[in-house]
């Protein structure tokens, strides 16, 4: 079996590029290593059956180059992180739309089933106890930063739907909520790497707004075999899938976890969203999911406990501050 992996030297692509090796898989790597690291992929570096590709998914030729021949494609690529969103939404809108459409006209071509990675960020500010497939989208005004990367994701499961209906395209949509794990860094904004590098430095540990505001983190260990067991399933094909964890917490009980877990004396300040991301900046107040759909189609059942993926995240930043490629702890 031969799959393509976009962006999957990223975070949780090279976990997804792990799995694949282990499964048996001839795997390509496609990645412009704007986000995505070479460190991530260490572990499977010496690994025959690996061959990665540097280069950019809005490279129309090289995407069809690589798709031409695979059995699969799981596209990750993407501009992500809330920070990058909001300092560079024009990168962000021509990735995630011009390139996606390029891996699903790649994809169309040579005949490959695909896995496109969108996001629960499409569902906005919708606060509904439990986010269903179907629930509506309720995104502010299209020139705020922050929802670009929503109206972009949300251009793409249009498309990838369309492209099933008309062309007969073998897709399927994943939308992970707020997935968390060892190589995620809190540079481009996600909370849980950032909070628990504060939390090891020693410094305050800076919670946005007033910190009621709720996520429900799951793990990188839980949401990748879900990705490989939906691509897998036929019966899965022109549908979406929420991906998300079970627990519901706040972000201050959230960086509380963070300073027990790693026995830190720092201190909680709470940060107002305009000194964080600039004036109209707007925030989701709370995101849970129903899990329901990917349950009874794979068996999707996060079961990692939140304590233990702020401990492999804490785990992990400290390994990577002694290697020689260094993270800003
Ligand atoms: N957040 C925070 N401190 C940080 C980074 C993020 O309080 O250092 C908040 C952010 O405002 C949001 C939540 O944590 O309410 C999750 O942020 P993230 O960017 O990880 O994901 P998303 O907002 O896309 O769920």
């Amino acid at each position: 079996m031969k799959s393509i992996v976009t962006g999957g030297a990223g975070f949780i692509g090279s976990h997804l590029v792990e799995r694949l090796l282990d499964a048996g898989d001839d795997v390509v790597v496609l990645d412009d290593f704007s986000t995505g690291r070479r460190a991530n992929l260490d572990a499977v570096a010496d690994r025959a059956a690996l061959r990665v590709i540097e280069g950019s998914i809005l490279d129309r030729r090289l995407v069809d180059e690589v798709v031409n021949g695979a059995d699969r494609v799981f596209h990750l690529a993407a501009a992500v992180g809330v920070r990058l969103i909001v300092d560079r939404p024009l990168d962000g809108l021509r990735t995630n739309i011009h390139g996606t459409e390029n891996v699903l006209d790649a994809c169309v071509r040579s005949g490959a089933r695909l896995l496109l990675v969108s996001t629960s960020e499409i569902y906005g500010k919708n606060t509904a106890d439990r986010l269903h497939e179907s629930s509506d989208r309720i995104l502010g005004s299209p020139l705020t930063a922050r929802w670009t990367y929503a109206a972009a994701k949300g251009i793409d499961e249009a498309f990838a739907h369309a492209y099933w209906n008309e062309f007969g395209l073998n897709v399927v949509i994943a939308r992970p909520f707020n997935t968390v794990g060892a190589r995620q860094t809190g540079r481009y904004g996600m909370v849980v790497p950032n909070l628990v590098g504060q939390a090891l430095r020693g410094e305050p540990l800076t919670v946005f707004g007033d910190g009621k505001q709720t996520r429900c983190f799951s793990s990188v260990h839980d949401v990748v075999p879900a990705m490989t067991a939906l691509i897998e399933s036929p019966e899965c094909v022109g549908a979406a899938f929420n991906l998300g964890g079970k627990r519901e917490i706040s972000i201050l009980e959230l960086a509380q976890l963070a300073i027990d877990t790693t026995g830190s004396s720092s201190s909680i300040v709470l940060v107002p969203y305009e000194e964080a991301y600039g004036a109209g900046f707007e925030d989701m107040r709370r995101r849970v999911p129903d899990n329901s759909a990917a349950a009874a189609a794979v068996g999707f059942d996060p079961i990692t406990p939140l304590e233990a993926v702020v401990a492999e995240v804490a785990d992990d930043l400290r390994r990577r501050s002694h290697v020689a490629e260094p993270v800003a702890l």
